[in-house]
């Protein structure tokens, strides 16, 4: 099958249509507080509708509403479906799959799930496209809930810089998520998702077993959702230097885990889980940001609906609007608010804060700084991780929890090692619809490649070993992943050896060059003394040795790339050309003369580079800057949930009709999808069994 714009038979086919209607009416009672006065009430919505929200003008009504077309609010949106619920689901931006489209695809679950069991039989997939050997022993496989659970609440597990995120991991939630891996493992096969081999565990699945395996397609001549397969260029290997609307990054080569012919990442997932739901009859209402709920009363009574925005993403150049991969399903609905019902449930499923400096500097005051977004700023849209969820939950009474697992830093903040292009944290190229939004794909230079350069703040001056800049410390994971436990260290799950002093020792090694990037410079001015973007810096003869691609797609004119003939015009073409360069790097042309003096001496006096790697001079024209990216990856913490993904109020009451899921809430250390698709598989079943409002 392959794309189509408009075109409802090619798209997967709606199995229950006239189940779903589609309402636009004014509710009994509406009379005496009409909509325009609803509408005009903005932030004090919650407060005005007193009396079931009776007094709402609702556009739509479902059973079930979900935030967010993520990975938690898709696998949340069919599990309501399955078991005979009318779903919308409400997405900002203007397709389908959230972060998980542009993710690994590797989801991590346990519990004996069926992917374990089939790879500790050593059997094929049903299908037969499993050619190679399990990679784990089946002792690695041989998994339980108990040991889950185990594992993920273990208050003896230290990650390198000495945190425990188990020992804080919310222990009814973790309960119920261990219990629910089976079952999810089952229900993402059920929905045409396809898994490799287990191979190892993601940081937060556990240190016990291995429970991870990636999602793959089929290379083939049709994609096709149903039979497996890709084509090759939706699956981005046609053209070297081109995704494709299906897959915004090109996809990988799954042949280790799979056998020839396959491929993986995120497209695997969420694409069959998009066409499995819409084939059932969910509903989509896209380019709808979702602003706010409705309770009965402010603090009290069931949430009974939810009102939304259109946030239409239109082309950068043309101004049309963006179109979804598919179409069938879709709501179109283009009034600027709407109030939509929700009979039985909402669940907030639309991720994390990370992409909301104000909220995410609760954690690193430096990442207040908006230069740095979080991921796929440009398929996403402004909206993306911009704390929704935590916003309206706040305004009826939720509570939050683990807000403090943000401070695992290897897998919340680091520098990424793409350069020249704000969207640093995904390589997408053009052919994909949203690629005008970052302009540049970026110059992937790995961690060698900060050996060839050197890095200035915003005025210029270098401020950190480039080398050791870049160094991420490990999180605590499966001994497969091949970061934790240290060599000689035997892990065995509750054991105070696991974080004795020895041990912390051994494994105290973060590098704080990333606390140097978000520092306070000469640059930083009141109020918020923001650190500005740092530049990697560079020469003609660097790009010589390196072969790195400086042409488009890889670089653009989008002010994250310059090129000049003396260093004065380079620094004064950064500053003019890029939005959050407030200041002249004045100090430049001075760092770069001081710096070639250090290469001249093979010795760096004020980061002692040297040591780490190797010192090339900055002195051959035409110099170039490119920009160099701090990302910030999931979101821990959020909204408290109990073990059915119920959002608990501050007095530790459930608030009914509210569900939430994936990085909307807290209280779990685990990474992405593993988190994500299991609490969405929860939040769908408990909110169908809700009584209807
Ligand atoms: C490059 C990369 C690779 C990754 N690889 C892996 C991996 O291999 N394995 C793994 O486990 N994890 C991985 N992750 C993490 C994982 O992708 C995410 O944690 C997970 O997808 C989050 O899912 P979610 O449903 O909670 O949120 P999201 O994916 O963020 O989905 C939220 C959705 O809600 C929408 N939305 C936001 N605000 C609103 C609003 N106000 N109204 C309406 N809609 C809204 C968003 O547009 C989005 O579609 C990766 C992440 C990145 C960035």
């Amino acid at each position: 099958m392959t794309r189509r714009t408009d075109d409802r038979a090619d798209g997967p086919r709606d199995a229950n249509e006239a189940a779903v209607t589609r309402r636009d009416f004014v509710t009994a009672g509406a009379a005496g507080l009409g909509a325009a006065a609803l509408l005009d009430s903005g932030g004090a919505e919650a407060q005005v509708v007193a009396g079931g929200g009776a007094a709402i003008r609702w556009d739509h009504e479902f059973d079930v509403v979900v935030v967010g077309a993520g990975c938690a609010g898709l696998t949340a949106a069919i599990r309501a479906r399955d078991l005979g619920a009318s779903v919308l689901v409400v997405e900002a931006a203007f397709d389908v799959g959230g972060r998980m489209l542009h993710s690994g695809s590797f989801v991590s679950l346990g519990a004996g799930d069926p992917v374990q069991r089939r790879d500790m039989r050593g059997e094929r997939d049903a299908e037969g496209r499993i050619q190679v050997d399990p990679i784990e022993d089946p002792a690695e496989l041989d998994d339980s809930v108990d040991l889950l659970f185990t594992d993920v609440t273990d208050w003896s597990i230290v990650d390198r810089h000495g945190y425990s995120p188990y020992r804080y991991n919310e222990r009814d939630l973790m309960r119920a998520w261990a219990e629910n891996c089976p079952a999810t493992r089952q229900f993402l096969l059920d929905n045409y998702v396809r898994f490799g081999r287990i191979n190892g565990t993601h940081s937060g699945g556990g240190m016990s077993r291995a429970r991870g395996a990636v999602c793959f397609l089929m290379l083939g001549d049709q994609t096709d959702m149903k039979a497996g397969t890709v084509t090759a260029e939706d699956a981005g290997q046609a053209d070297p230097e081109r995704s494709s609307a299906f897959a915004p990054v090109q996809m990988d080569n799954a042949s280790r885990v799979v056998g020839p012919g396959a491929f993986s990442n995120g497209a695997a997932l969420a694409r069959p889980l998009e066409f499995s739901a819409r084939e059932k009859g969910v509903r989509f209402m896209l380019n709808r940001g979702f602003d706010e709920l409705v309770r009965e009363q402010p603090s009290a009574g069931k949430i009974v609906g939810i009102k939304a925005s259109y946030t239409p993403r239109r082309h950068p150049e043309t101004g049309a609007l963006l179109p979804s991969y598919w179409q069938n399903g879709n709501v179109d609905e283009q009034r600027e608010v709407v109030h939509i019902r929700a009979r039985r449930g909402v669940v907030l499923a639309c991720g994390g804060h990370a992409g909301n400096p104000e909220v995410r500097s609760m954690f690193h005051p430096g990442m207040r700084e908006p230069m740095f977004p979080t991921s796929a700023i440009a398929t996403l849209g402004p909206r993306v991780q911009d704390a929704s969820a935590l916003k309206a939950g706040l305004k009826v009474g939720a509570n939050l929890a683990g807000m403090q697992q943000n401070l695992i830093l290897s897998l919340t903040y680091h520098v990424s090692t793409r350069l020249g292009t704000r969207d640093a944290y995904i390589p997408m190229m053009p052919g994909h619809p949203a690629f005008g939004f970052r302009g540049s794909c970026g110059v992937s230079v790995g961690a060698a490649g900060f050996e060839e350069l050197i890095a200035v703040n915003q005025v210029g001056k270098r401020f950190f070993n480039e080398v050791r800049l870049i160094a991420r410390t490990g999180g605590n994971r499966y001994p497969g992943g091949g970061i934790a436990p240290h060599p000689g260290i035997e892990h065995k799950p509750r054991d105070w050896r696991n974080c004795s002093h020895e041990w912390l020792r051994t494994t105290y090694d973060y590098d704080h060059g990333i606390e140097a990037a978000l520092a306070i410079n000469e640059g930083s001015k009141a109020p918020h003394y923001y650190s500005g973007p740092i530049w990697a810096i560079f020469d003609q003869a660097t790009v010589e040795r390196t072969g790195w691609k400086l042409r488009y797609p890889y670089v653009a004119d989008n002010g994250y790339s310059f090129k000049a003939d003396t260093l004065e015009e380079l620094a004064a073409k950064i500053e003019k050309g890029n939005e959050f360069q407030r200041v002249p790097l004045a100090h430049l042309g001075k760092t770069v003369a001081t710096w070639n003096s250090y290469v001249d001496a093979g010795a760096d006096p004020e980061f002692e580079r040297e040591k780490d790697g190797a010192m090339h001079g900055v002195a051959t024209a035409p110099f170039y800057a490119l920009s160099i990216m701090i990302v910030w990856h999931d979101s821990y913490g959020g909204l408290r949930v109990d073990g059915r993904q119920r959002v608990i109020d501050m007095q530790g009451e459930v608030i009914p009709g509210l569900f939430a899921g994936g990085e909307a809430a807290g209280g779990f250390d685990k990474h992405g999808l593993g988190k994500g698709t299991v609490q969405g598989f929860i939040a769908g079943t408990h909110a169908v069994a809700e009584t209807r409002a």
